[in-house]
């Protein structure tokens, strides 16, 4: 693991270079969270390729270059209280809860009780995130409005999930949810205003689908 740490400097770099990564919280949290630390054993020595990777159940960790994009399109900011749909690995998490600070708070939404108990344990450094194991494509509404939602599963056109975690924002809230069909999806960037989506594409991406238990259309 010694090359590690070569590895990351590089790969950040890389995204600083590319301009993927540009505001310094972002960047700052990117050199901070050890992605090693979120894998599975085997594929530590990938930690800093930038590839997605498998966790368990057949899903995956995105590639470092989607959680970079995916982390600036949230426009952080220390204090701010986020919900993430599909927790995973807690990766995207992690980087989230650094950016937030102690003020801030995230609560992570997981469907497989398999990666819930990963993601809790891959967590329990981060104070300031609560791991919850259900079904998110209706949001948390219990803990609604958010100033930012993320959603890092793939979510069919059809679906109503983009307007019910839509609904859960609160006024100048931003939602970033990839949306199309299970080849790949367009990244969209959702910003509410006076009540309003203000929409934008930053491209295809391809996620692992949204689960959706009940009312699919
Ligand atoms: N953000 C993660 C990557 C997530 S992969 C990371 O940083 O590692 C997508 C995850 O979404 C998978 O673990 C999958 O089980 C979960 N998922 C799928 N549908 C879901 C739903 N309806 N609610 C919550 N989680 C869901």
């Amino acid at each position: 693991m010694a090359d590690l740490a070569g590895k990351k400097r590089t790969l950040i770099g890389r995204l600083v270079q590319e301009k993927v990564l540009h505001s310094k919280p972002a960047i700052t949290a990117f050199r901070k969270v050890p992605r090693e630390r979120f894998l599975l054993p085997d594929y530590r020595p990938f930690a800093y390729a930038d590839e997605p990777l498998p966790t368990l159940a057949g899903q995956t960790i995105s590639q470092p270059t989607t959680t970079a994009i995916m982390t600036e399109a949230l426009e952080l900011k220390q204090g701010m209280k986020v919900l993430e749909i599909g927790a995973g690995s807690g990766y995207q998490a992690a980087l989230i809860s650094e950016i937030i600070g102690p003020k801030g708070k995230v609560f992570t939404i997981e469907i497989l009780e398999e990666l819930y108990e990963f993601a809790k344990r891959n967590l329990l450094d981060y104070k300031n995130v609560k791991v919850i194991l259900g079904d998110g494509s209706k949001g948390y509404k219990k803990e609604a409005p958010f100033d930012r939602i993320i959603v890092t599963a793939a979510t069919a056109k059809e679906s109503k999930a983009t307007d019910k975690l839509f609904g859960q924002l609160k006024e100048n809230g931003i939602l970033v949810i990839p949306v199309g069909d299970f080849l790949y999806q367009d990244m969209l960037v959702i910003k509410k205003a006076n009540n309003e989506k203000l929409i934008k594409s930053l491209g295809q991406f391809v996620f692992v689908p949204l689960r959706e238990k009940y009312d699919r259309v």
